[in-house]
């Protein structure tokens, strides 16, 4: 059997590609610049909502993933000033972090079962301390973005949590303030808020965003920290699962929906791409090819409609007439890497409920 396969990241890709190589009998080495597992939510725990059918993905990948994702129970949305009920559909609510409720320790514990060995504290700035063939698997971090000449937009926002007794919830925002949203959710009694936008954040459009949750969804969210990453959404052509001779996974392969970032599902499935690239690259590229056929058209349409001006007033009437979007929304809700269950945006929108 050939050497030890290295894997840059402890992420959910990198995680998934460890578990399925080493399963296979590999040895197998994951290299986390973190000290600790959790990534870039390793001190601040975090909640995120994806679209997705826990069970059809474990069947995909071959792990349980279950147990880490909660359906969510209730799901309403702002836009501009009008606020919708929704129907949650597939959307599922997803904890990471260094705690033990979340994805990432049930990686972790799946990997250490299957005899992957882990170096945490080691960040590596330059990809020639690791044998080419590597699996990198970097999610939103600048620097391999910068290394590997990755085009890329920068993501900036504000992230908040507290304590709650809340059943699995979430909210969305959408304001003339960002280009992109506000998003609250939360499971295992932690809430979660991210503000962000691919533009400039500043100051005064948080205190105009926390008024506004305030308002409309009775949020308070005491600790704000600022966050910054990088997407992979600077160029039509990005997915990639090769590059340099290194094997990518995860967001920094470009397995990233450019119109919502929906980067978990995408992240997910990839991990089991980049294993089955070291033994099978025209299998695994046919399939990574599959997975994101949809993004370059769902680029363009991100693009167009990030630079109309009546942006609100579009989604207001998709919510409002999703049957007459629906072509629409069937083009965007397979821009979400992988995800071939259905038209979801339209299941979340067709039955809105506009409630003031
Ligand atoms: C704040 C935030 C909120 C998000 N919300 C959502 C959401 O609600 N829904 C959704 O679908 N997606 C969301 N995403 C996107 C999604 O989380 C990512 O797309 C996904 O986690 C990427 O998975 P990955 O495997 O590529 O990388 P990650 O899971 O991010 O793991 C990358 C790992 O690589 C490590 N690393 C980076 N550089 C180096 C280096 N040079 N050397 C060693 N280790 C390194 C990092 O520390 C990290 O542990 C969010 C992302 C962020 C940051």
């Amino acid at each position: 059997m050939a050497e030890k396969i290295h894997i840059l990241g402890a992420g959910l890709s990198g995680m998934v590609a460890a578990i399925t190589l080493a399963r296979q009998g590999r040895e197998v080495l994951v290299i986390e610049g973190e000290k600790k597992l959790g990534g870039m939510h390793h001190d601040m725990p975090s909640v995120h909502t994806t679209p997705i059918d826990p069970a059809w993905m474990s069947d995909q990948v071959g792990i349980d993933v279950t147990p880490a994702f909660h359906p969510i129970k209730s799901f309403h949305t702002v836009v501009g000033n009008r606020k919708y009920e929704l129907n949650p559909g597939p959307m599922h609510a997803i904890e990471r972090g260094s705690r033990k409720s979340g994805i990432d320790k049930l990686l972790y514990d799946q990997a250490c079962e299957a005899g992957v060995q882990f170096e945490f504290g080691t960040f590596l700035k330059d990809l020639r301390e690791i044998p080419l063939g590597s699996i990198i698997a970097t999610g939103l971090d600048a620097r391999m973005y910068d290394f590997l000449g990755i085009p890329f937009e920068i993501t900036r926002g504000f992230a908040g949590t507290q304590k709650t007794d809340r059943e699995p919830w979430a909210a969305g925002l959408m304001a003339p303030y960002t280009k992109d949203y506000f998003y609250a959710n939360c499971a295992n009694n932690l809430m979660y808020g991210l503000f962000f936008s691919r533009g400039q954040v500043k100051i005064q459009t948080l205190e105009a965003c926390k008024r506004d949750i305030k308002e409309k969804f009775d949020l308070e969210l005491p600790n704000w920290e600022y966050f910054t990453g990088r997407v992979p959404t600077g160029s039509a052509r990005n997915p990639r699962l090769f590059h340099d001779g290194y094997v990518l996974a995860g967001t920094l392969s470009g397995a990233m929906d450019p119109g919502a970032l929906f980067g978990i599902h995408g992240a997910i499935l990839s991990g089991k791409l980049a294993a089955m690239a070291v033994d099978n690259p025209e299998r695994a590229l046919e399939e990574f090819k599959e997975m994101n056929k949809y993004y370059r058209i769902s680029y363009y349409l991100r693009r167009f409609f990030s630079r109309i001006p009546g942006r609100l007033a579009v989604m207001d009437f998709n919510m409002r007439h999703p049957l007459f979007s629906y072509p629409l929304m069937a083009l965007t809700s397979v821009a979400v890497p992988g995800y071939r269950k259905g038209i979801w945006n339209y299941e979340i929108m067709k039955n809105a409920k506009r409630i003031n």
